[in-house]
């Protein structure tokens, strides 16, 4: 349901992404680990188009673009088949809890304000803030924000959402927090692409791990596979660092 083919990026002279290829099935989690400035981000971004890649195809949900000879109609349209976890949020300050998580429902989806509200309820009752509805972001903890920034990438209904480092911002005792929505998201089937550096989540969420390095794919296993036995000497070396 998403593939990835031959997708190159540069920012002016620095290459960054240098042909990734993947594939991902409906309902599966991916975990993507790896070196900083490795392409981690460059590479989510790119799927729901923050960037424009170079070349490479793309194909998400019911949209398939060649991102050499794309219409601003087809990237729109690609762009509401994935929705995007930031490490700081972007919650928008002025809004509470509940008009965060509706608004991109009312102004994208064009959903009308009384069905969006229902929609943003459920969704407060799914990650625990039924309470924190009329809250505004600055009245809310880091986990419970970063809650509110997964409530809202739910929101859409999206194929697939794009998580990039979604608990580094956050104290340490936030951090499991805001894992237990992703994991109650992974167990309701909800196919999902990971940045983080969280290894023992990773063990324990992802269906397969892949490690990036220098803008490359580098090794691609089930979670269990590439920590116990890893490959690849980059592969080793990078877990070497971090476990
Ligand atoms: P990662 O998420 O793996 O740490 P990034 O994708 O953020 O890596 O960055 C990869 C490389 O691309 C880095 O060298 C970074 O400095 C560079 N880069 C990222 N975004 C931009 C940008 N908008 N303009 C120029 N260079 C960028
Ligand atoms: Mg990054």
């Amino acid at each position: 349901m998403i593939k990835i083919e031959n997708l190159y990026k540069k920012f002016n002279d620095l290459e960054v992404l240098k042909g990734i290829n993947l594939e991902i099935k409906k309902g599966e989690v991916i975990v993507i680990i790896g070196p900083s400035g490795t392409g981690k981000s460059t590479l989510l971004r790119c799927l729901n188009y923050l960037e424009s890649p170079d070349s490479g195809i793309i194909e998400i949900g019911n949209m398939k673009i060649d991102t050499e000879n794309v219409t601003k109609h087809e990237i729109s349209a690609l762009r509401r088949n994935s929705s995007m976890v930031f490490q700081t949020y972007n919650l928008f300050k002025n809004k509470t809890a509940l008009e965060n998580i509706t608004e991109s429902l009312i102004t994208v989806k064009k959903i009308n304000k009384q069905k969006a509200e229902k929609i943003g309820l459920n969704i407060l009752d799914q990650i625990g803030l039924s309470d924190k509805k009329d809250n505004y972001p600055s009245q809310l903890s880091g986990g419970q924000k970063q809650r509110i920034g997964i409530g809202r990438a739910m929101a859409v209904n999206p194929e697939v959402i794009l998580f990039d480092e979604p608990t580094s911002s956050l104290d340490p005792e936030l951090v499991g927090e805001v894992l237990d929505v992703i994991k109650a998201l992974a167990e309701k089937n909800m196919t999902m692409l990971i940045v983080t550096h969280e290894m023992g989540f990773a063990k324990e969420a992802a269906d397969r791990v892949i490690f990036m390095d220098e803008g490359k794919i580098i090794e691609e296993t089930e979670a269990d596979v590439i920590f116990d036995s890893p490959q690849n000497e980059r592969t080793k070396r990078f877990l070497n660092k971090v476990l």
